[in-house]
């Protein structure tokens, strides 16, 4: 088992069940509660509860899915939670993939002004980006992420063997964001990763360990997100947007898909304003485009730019975008142009 210590709680990787118990004090818990979706109650649950020995006074269910990631989801967490006469001393542990741990997150948080909450993350993309940085919440009106607040949990358990039941196209999505670290932030990492050529037979337990530590670096240098935590926005600029465009369309993406061809294009943008070279824009590119082996449809490139615009991370008419310096070096806030993000839209589309 492997620990990362954060300001105000502790990330466990590997079988770090006992951990469970030692780190909760459960003497002052009045009700213990498990949130799970639909697959992970059939996939994670029984694994979870056999091996850490809890025995929750509820599992709380919703259905799987980031359409579910909403208000009225969280109205029937919140309603069940008073059902069970769940007082202010109560805990919530998010049993799942992002999803779960975002919106149990935001129950927890708002719950009478706020109850503990645990997070044990069951998807590569949520162990690797959702267990680092306290943000918590929904989507509304379909804007990702439009209601929330950064809260942290009492602690994270990060457990590979959660993989063993997710599929090939799920933990790939997943491995996109451990490609941003990377490129982001660490050039022997990435030289690493640029070896691997089957997931299924990484080691999971240093890998993650490497990858949450950049994670960390970045977070607890700018906890609100004003300046460095930025860099991790590199490829979802342009990703969200895409994912955005081809949410409900026979086309749609999963989030670490759309980072994917997100970082291909704004790895282009980096090269024509001189910060990458072409050399590394090909290793970027030839690399990524690896893990795309998934059909996608830029058709609606006026949408995505629109898309763009209305983005949360712009700050006025700026659209605000973090660019590569070189590989495993981020230089955040650049302000680019619609013209540039339609040559790296381009440029995408002539890779495929
Ligand atoms: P998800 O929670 O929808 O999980 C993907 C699918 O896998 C779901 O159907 C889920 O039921 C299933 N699943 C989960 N674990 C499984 C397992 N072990 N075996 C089999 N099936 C399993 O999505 P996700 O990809 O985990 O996360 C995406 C969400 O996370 C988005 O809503 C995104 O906004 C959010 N997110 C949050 C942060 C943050 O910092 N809070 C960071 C990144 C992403
Ligand atoms: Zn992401």
């Amino acid at each position: 088992m492997r620990q990362i210590k954060l300001q105000d709680y502790q990330v466990s990787i590997g079988n770090a069940w006992a951990e469970i118990q030692n780190t909760i004090d459960f003497n002052g818990v009045s009700k213990c509660f498990v949130l799970v979706d639909a697959m992970t109650k059939e996939y994670c649950l029984p694994l979870f509860l056999e091996k850490s020995q809890i025995k929750p006074d509820g599992i709380i269910e919703i259905p799987a899915g980031e359409t579910y990631k909403t208000i009225e989801t969280c109205q029937r967490v919140w309603n069940e939670l008073f059902l069970h006469d769940a007082d202010r001393q109560a805990l919530i542990i998010n049993l799942g993939g992002g999803v779960v741990g975002d919106l149990g997150g935001f129950v927890a948080s708002t719950y009478k002004r706020g109850i503990k909450f645990i997070q044990v993350p069951t998807t590569l993309l949520s162990q690797l980006d959702a267990s680092i940085g306290g943000k918590v919440g929904v989507d509304f009106l379909s804007l990702k992420n439009a209601l929330g607040v950064f809260n942290n949990p009492e602690a994270v358990f990060i457990n590979p063997a959660f993989f063993d039941t997710l599929s090939d196209r799920q933990l790939k999505s997943g491995f996109a964001e451990a490609l941003k670290h990377a490129l982001i932030a660490d050039r022997s990492m990435w030289d690493n990763i640029k070896g691997i050529t089957d997931l299924r037979t990484i080691d999971w337990e240093p890998f993650l360990e490497e990858s949450l530590l950049i994670k960390k670096r970045i977070v607890e240098n700018d906890p609100y997100e004003k300046g460095p935590r930025k860099a991790l926005n590199f490829g979802h600029t342009i990703g969200h947007a895409i994912e955005g465009v081809l949410l409900e369309t026979e086309h749609s993406l999963l989030h670490g898909e759309a980072v994917l061809l997100g970082m291909i294009a704004e790895s282009k943008i980096a090269q024509i304003r001189g910060l990458l070279n072409e050399n590394e824009l090909s290793e970027i590119t030839n690399h990524l485009r690896k893990y795309v082996d998934f059909s996608f449809d830029l058709q609606q490139r006026d949408m995505i730019i629109n898309l763009i615009k209305g983005d949360k991370k712009n700050e006025g008419d700026k659209i605000l975008c973090t660019l590569l310096n070189a590989i495993g070096q981020y230089a955040i806030n650049q302000d680019i142009s619609l013209e540039e993000v339609e040559v790296g839209l381009i440029y995408l589309e002539e890779q495929f």
